[in-house]
């Protein structure tokens, strides 16, 4: 049996040692100078404030990336976390319901009604996940029919797309009426499916539009929009046109009478270069 104190002893060395490495070991950072936080002796950068390089520049905000593909960064909005939907409710006019549609194991399906944020939103960065049911039923329009709605008002199309054939502005991810997605990236009925989308929002000045909005969507992790103008709102059968409208509404999920499954969205709203804390 060995002595504890002699134990103790060749630990405290053995630790001593490691201590001893590290020190050794540090990589020498060598002192900052004035370069390291730019300059001021470049040219100015065109219609700007700044320097190339300029140190008085603000430095963005840091947002912490989740852990995971898809995981919420530390900024967003989480409007489903797969428990609840307490970021939701249903709108009849100005009347504002409580939402109707069943939570699941950390999903929702739609249900009775389109569903809308509490909160209203301009210029977004969204991510959702969404599954057309698993046993085919219906074709074309009628299979797997949902929408995300930018402002209630421009429709990324929901559907199932794989193997249902439909016209090309309708089938999924498409800007609905308008832009079929640049390829058709559906995986087949019941998986889940991501959308990634950043809307920059139409811009209105007296009644009039002065900046259409515009539309990047990358489904499954394939770009199918790449900052597409929009027409105008969604609409069925006809020319979309503009209608002047708020600078921020909330976000709709489209009852189509389909069973569709939602998980894990969240929403940031974008902020504008050179302007720390915001939005
Ligand atoms: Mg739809």
């Amino acid at each position: 049996m060995i002595a504890k104190p002699f134990l103790a002893a060749a630990l405290a060395t053995v630790l001593g040692g490691l201590v001893l490495t590290a020190d050794q070991s540090k990589p020498k950072v060598p002192p900052r100078t004035a370069a390291d936080d730019g300059f001021t002796d470049t040219p100015m950068l065109p219609n700007l404030p700044w320097h190339v390089h300029d140190p008085a520049r603000p430095n963005p905000p840091i947002v912490t990336p989740g852990n995971d593909p898809g995981a919420a960064p530390s900024d967003a909005r989480i409007l489903f976390n797969g428990k609840d939907l307490s970021q939701w409710a249903h709108r009849d006019r100005d009347k504002v319901l409580e939402p109707t549609w069943r939570v699941r194991r950390g999903y929702f399906e739609t249900g009775k009604g389109s569903l809308h944020t509490r909160e209203s939103f301009g210029d977004v960065q969204l991510h959702l996940e969404w599954a057309a049911p698993s046993s085919v039923a219906g074709n074309s329009q009628g299979r797997g029919n949902s929408g995300i709605y930018l402002m209630g008002q421009y429709e990324i199309q929901v559907l199932d797309s794989y193997n249902n054939r439909t016209y090309a502005d309708g089938q999924a991810a498409a800007m609905y009426g308008q832009w079929p997605p640049l390829v058709n990236a559906a995986r087949p009925p019941g998986e889940w499916q991501t959308y990634d989308i950043v809307f920059e929002a139409p811009r209105f000045e007296n009644g009039k539009l002065v900046k259409p909005a515009f539309q990047t969507v990358i489904w499954n992790g394939v770009i199918v929009h790449n900052r597409k103008e929009v027409m105008g709102s969604t609409i069925y059968r006809n020319v979309a046109q503009y209608k002047p409208h708020a600078p921020e509404l909330p976000l709709m999920i489209q009852d189509h009478a389909n069973p569709v499954r939602f998980r894990n969205i969240w929403i940031r709203k974008l902020g504008e270069y050179d302007r720390p804390g915001q939005p």
